[in-house]
């Protein structure tokens, strides 16, 4: 299998007591992010159980040379943009190395030495946003959310005729993503559901998640020049989970005809960390065929080697927590589970998408992938296709019942990653609580 190495070595053991067999942040895994302590400002690091590695320190301890320590340089700084710019060598080599200094080891006698300076307990430390992003796009390319969205809409066939040929997405906003634990305010909008014959101002009466991946970009292409399918992987560094909160009332009534606008731009949340490509090189799996009578893509999104390992295998779940669970100190529920696979359209088709009319990428931009259903209802990912638009409520173990987010609830994404014979990988939560509307007047 292409991309696979020792750092997806099962058998080496960590020498950071917690990472060991960590179901989210084993040794195999090492994303990057971006964190502050209380005494200190922002800077780079890497999850390594429920620690965070110091890659500013360790780069003043001199614990990096050669391309490692230019892609060092570059993941220690508060923003990893130029980070994200270096692409896959620079990035390679520094995964390299830091696997040989936290697995046990010879190789690890330096980075021990300083452990007390180099790591940080991550539940004491901030996480942030881990680039300056330029550009978010949402993609569409969940076939089962809109597939569920056409029939709840009564269309016939439930796909518009576009689907199948186009990876829809609109541009969306950058500004306003947060990460992971960052409060979510309810918007006031301008709302008018399907059964209400004139709009009125008011907070947000539908107030839905979606379950999406995010997808960070890496480097970018010069205004002008599309990146072709072949070499489109290239320009993903890696994974993240990522929560398009929707307001389905405002949603309704703006979005026709330049699409969602104010409906999804008050609050995007993103789990922090980074989960590289590398890391995921076990969990990558051939696209799945399309069903029978789908046309092919056209040829500027068709690539033989991006369709025998141009999708991923990571299993997706969805929990909620309300306020009533919090205080009665029950966990979390279980909303829904699902896959990354369901995904209809490959990132790489994403990103030869998005550039072939000469679009330029940049590092930092990040794309969500649209809503991940599953095909079948235990897996859906948003609230108006589990409450089918409201009419059905959903029973919690509270007793408690929803439609859609209530002030106080908490909506958790996850995602881990899974294979026999592999370390399982996480990518941490991707969390918000909702807080109520301002007041108007
Ligand atoms: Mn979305």
């Amino acid at each position: 299998m292409p991309d696979i190495d020792e750092t997806h070595d099962i058998s080496r053991p960590p020498w950071v007591a917690s990472a060991l067999s960590h179901p989210v942040f084993p040794l195999q895994n090492l994303p990057f992010g971006v964190f502050s302590t209380a005494a200190e400002d922002p800077r780079g690091g890497v999850a390594i159980g429920d620690e965070i590695f110091d890659l500013k320190r360790a780069l003043e301890a001199g614990l990096f040379t050669g391309p490692a320590r230019d892609a060092a340089a570059a993941a220690a700084a508060p923003t990893l943009n130029a980070f994200m710019a270096l692409g896959k060598a620079p990035r390679a080599a520094l995964r390299k190395r830091l696997f040989a200094l936290l697995a046990e080891g010879d190789e690890a006698a330096p980075a021990r030495a300083l452990s007390a300076t180099l790591l940080h307990r991550a539940d004491a430390c901030t996480m942030h946003v881990p680039a300056a992003i330029g550009s978010y796009t949402d993609f569409f390319a969940g076939i089962h959310h809109a597939y569920n969205g056409g029939v709840r809409n009564k269309r016939n066939p439930p796909l518009l005729p576009n689907y199948k040929y186009v990876p829809v997405a609109y541009h969306s906003r950058a500004s306003s993503i947060c990460p992971s634990g960052t409060p979510v305010r309810r918007p006031n909008g301008q709302r008018k559901r399907v059964d209400e014959s004139a709009p009125s101002f008011g907070p947000s009466r539908n107030l839905d998640f979606e379950l999406e991946l995010g997808v960070w970009i890496g480097p970018g292409n010069a205004l002008g020049e599309p990146i072709p399918i072949a070499r489109a992987g290239e320009h993903v560094v890696g994974l993240c989970m990522l929560n398009d909160w929707s307001a389905r009332d405002v949603q309704a009534w703006e979005y026709q005809p330049l699409g969602p606008f104010l409906s999804k731009n008050f609050g995007t949340t993103i789990s922090p960390w980074i989960v590289t490509v590398e890391a995921l090189a076990p969990f990558r799996r051939a696209q799945p065929p399309r069903p029978e009578g789908d046309p092919r893509p056209l040829p500027y999104l068709w690539d033989e080697a991006d369709q025998a390992g141009g999708a991923f295998d990571i299993g997706l779940e969805v929990l909620i927590r309300t306020t009533a669970m919090r205080d009665a100190g029950v966990a979390a529920h279980r909303l829904s589970a699902s896959n990354v696979k369901h995904l209809y359209w490959t990132l790489a088709q994403m990103v030869a998408h998005h550039t072939c009319g000469g679009c330029n990428l940049e590092p930092g931009d990040i794309f969500g992938s649209g809503t991940l259903s599953a095909p079948d209802r235990s897996g859906w990912g948003s609230l108006s296709e589990l409450s089918e638009d409201g009419t059905t409520r959903i029973e919690l173990p509270s007793g408690e019942t929803r439609t859609f987010l209530e002030d106080g609830d908490e909506l958790i994404l996850r995602a881990s990653a899974q294979r026999e014979g592999y370390a399982t990988i996480g990518f941490g939560d991707c969390a918000g609580r909702i807080m109520p509307a301002l007041a108007l007047g």
